[in-house]
C-alpha cells in the first residue's frame, strides 16, 4: 500500500533539477512537459528549426530543404533531440565511452518527446562483431530498446554489419559508397512494414542511407531515422 502510495506521488514529491544548467524544474513545469530532464530554457535551446527529411538546421522549419530537393534521401523523415554539442553529446559520450548505461534511457526520454511514430517495428544501426566484442554493447541497440519500450512498438535486430569500415568523417561521397559497399546485410521479414532506424549520431548520413536501401529493396512501406544528434559534417559535402 504504502509503495503503491509512493510510486503514484514519488514524482511529485522529489524535486528534479535540470541536467543542463542544475537549475531546479519547477511543479508547472513538470506538468507540462513529457520530460523532466531539461528545465524549460535548455528545452528551448535544442528547439532549432530543421528540414524535417534530413533534420539539418535551417532557417525556418521546412520540410525539404535545397539539398533534399536536390538529392533527396530515402528515409521518410528524421527526427532528432539536437546537434552534438552539449549537453547532449555528454550524454552519448558517457553511454558510449564511460559504459553509462542508464543514459540510453535519458536520451530515449528526450527523443520520444519528439516523435509522433506510426511504425510497426524499431530496429538499429549495427555494429561490426569486432567492435561490439570491444566495446561490450551497441549503444544504439540499448537507446532502440528504451525507446520501444516506452512507445509500445517492438524492436528488432534487422541488419547485421558484415564488414568493419572506416569512420566516414571527412570522405568524399564517393569514398563513403566505396567504404559502405556491401557492409551490411539484412535479416528479418520487412515486408510491407513501417521501420525506426534509431543511431546515436548521424552526421554524413550515409550509413543509414545504406540501411534504407536494404529495408526498401525488400519491400518495407517506410523508413524513418531516429537519432539522438543530428549534425553536419564540418567543411564537407554532406
Ligand atoms: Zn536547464
Ligand atoms: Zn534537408
Amino acid at each position: 500500500m504504502l509503495t503503491q502510495w509512493w510510486q503514484k506521488n514519488r514524482q511529485r514529491l522529489v524535486a528534479h533539477y535540470c541536467q543542463c544548467c542544475g537549475l531546479a524544474i519547477e511543479r508547472r513545469e513538470k506538468a507540462a512537459k513529457l520530460t523532466w530532464l531539461l528545465c524549460w530554457r535548455c528545452q528551448a535551446a535544442l528547439q532549432v528549426p530543421r528540414c524535417r527529411r534530413c533534420g539539418i538546421e535551417c532557417l525556418t522549419e521546412v520540410d525539404l530543404c535545397g539539398v533534399c530537393l536536390s538529392s533527396p534521401p530515402l528515409w521518410r523523415q528524421l527526427y532528432c533531440v539536437g546537434d552534438y554539442t552539449p549537453p547532449l553529446s555528454h550524454y552519448v559520450q558517457q553511454l558510449k565511452f564511460q559504459r553509462q548505461l542508464h543514459q540510453a534511457d535519458v536520451l530515449a526520454q528526450m527523443l520520444a518527446a519528439k516523435l509522433s511514430p506510426e511504425i510497426d517495428v524499431i530496429t538499429f544501426v549495427p555494429l561490426h562483431w569486432q567492435r561490439q566484442l570491444w566495446r561490450g554493447f551497441n549503444q544504439s541497440e540499448w537507446i532502440a530498446r528504451a525507446l520501444a519500450q516506452r512507445l509500445g512498438v517492438p524492436c528488432q535486430a534487422m541488419f547485421k554489419r558484415i564488414r568493419a569500415t572506416q569512420p566516414q568523417l571527412g570522405m568524399s561521397r564517393q569514398a563513403r559508397q566505396k567504404n559502405l559497399h556491401n557492409a551490411f546485410k539484412l535479416h528479418g521479414a520487412c515486408h510491407n512494414s513501417a521501420i525506426a532506424i534509431v543511431d546515436d549520431v548521424v552526421t554524413t548520413g550515409s550509413t543509414v542511407q545504406q540501411l534504407c536501401k536494404l529495408l526498401l529493396d525488400a519491400g518495407a512501406k517506410s523508413v524513418d531515422i531516429y537519432c539522438i544528434c543530428r549534425t553536419p559534417e564540418p567543411h564537407s559535402e554532406r
